[in-house]
């Protein structure tokens, strides 16, 4: 039997049956640093404040008034980031009480994770308007961020790659679950910025729609392979894959069988923000930023890397390199 390249990643049983890393053992989960990345990033206002340090906020009011964000909450918030080790304080002058906060190197490097983003977001959640138009400074040009192997500067399909597993890739599993505390509750519209970012955080944010997604990246696709892989309960499983149906991620096809489920196209577009956000976990999060898990190429068994470069130069854009312009608003500059 042939398969459509769309399909082939949840199609085939046999396809994955000799993969070390679909079924989870009893009592273990994945040590995975996707998983704690998108814990760090997914609580409320974080990532929306990161965004726009990347973007030049520096000063307490700048983050309210561009992201009509409670003062309160921006509290709560820059503290738990400063905590996290994304941001940094300074004083504004020497003796000051006035503090600015700054991007740290480890929350300087969650740029790609951002990009990756935009990416995912411009092609599945706008109307064919990019809401943030972006421009690169180094070649003076408008881009489009692309999600590439580091390596070959192919753009990265979970189709073509097979996993590579460390010996600590599976830990015991946490008796105590969210492993973080949750200082501001969601409210569905965040922010004020047009930005693709908010709309796939909203889709992804929830860690166990993360996590079922995540799964069927490991070539997982039953109800039951969710339910004992992830230790979810049966009534929190149904919603979110309701959800992640109804958001156009993943189809329940009948020759998939009753319980079944695939990927879309756009489910497996998800792939580049999600390994982002493991490269970026695994360099950050993991002691001596050693990968529990390596991506490797199948035809040239090779190793891979993801990265982000920008589609006019094909270089990597960094943060102070970068300008947008809103479709409403003004230019900001870089
Ligand atoms: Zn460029």
């Amino acid at each position: 039997m042939t398969t459509s390249p769309d399909t082939a990643i949840a199609s085939s049983g046999s396809l994955y049956a000799a993969r070390p890393d679909i079924h989870v053992p009893a009592g273990f989960e994945r040590n995975c640093a996707m998983g704690d990345t998108i814990t760090l990033l997914s609580q409320p206002w974080a990532f929306l404040i990161v965004r726009e340090a990347f973007f030049g906020a520096r000063r307490f009011s700048d983050f309210v008034s561009r992201l009509g964000i409670p003062r309160a909450t921006l509290s709560a918030s820059l503290s738990s980031l400063i905590d996290d080790r994304l941001l940094e304080t300074r004083s504004h002058s020497q003796g000051s009480a006035w503090k600015t906060y700054r991007l740290s190197q480890r929350g300087g490097e969650l740029f790609p994770i951002y990009l990756g983003f935009v990416s995912f977001g411009d092609t599945w959640l706008t109307d064919g308007v990019p809401p943030l138009a972006l421009y690169h400074a180094s070649c003076r040009s408008w881009f489009s961020p692309r999600i590439v192997w580091a390596e070959t500067g192919g753009a990265v399909d979970p189709r073509q790659i097979d996993v590579k597993l460390e010996d600590n890739y599976w830990r015991p599993r946490s008796a105590q679950e969210p492993r973080r505390r949750r200082i501001v509750k969601a409210d569905g519209q965040m922010g004020m910025r047009a930005c693709s970012m908010e709309r796939l955080l909203s889709i992804v944010g929830d860690r166990w729609t993360f996590l079922i997604l995540r799964e069927m990246f490991h070539g997982n696709r039953s109800f039951q392979e969710f339910l004992d892989n992830l230790q979810i309960a049966s009534n929190i499983l149904s919603q979110r894959l309701q959800s992640l149906v109804d958001g156009g991620m993943i189809e329940r096809p009948a020759a998939v069988g009753r319980s079944g489920y695939r990927l879309t196209a756009k489910g497996i577009d998800i792939y580049g923000p999600m390994i982002l956000m493991k490269h970026w976990g695994d360099r950050w999060l993991m002691p001596q930023a050693r990968p529990t898990m390596d991506f490797i190429d199948r035809a040239s068994t090779q190793k891979r890397t993801p990265t982000v470069v920008c589609s006019c130069c094909g270089h990597t854009p960094e943060p102070l390199q970068t300008g947008y312009r809103g479709r409403d608003a003004g230019v900001f500059s870089i």
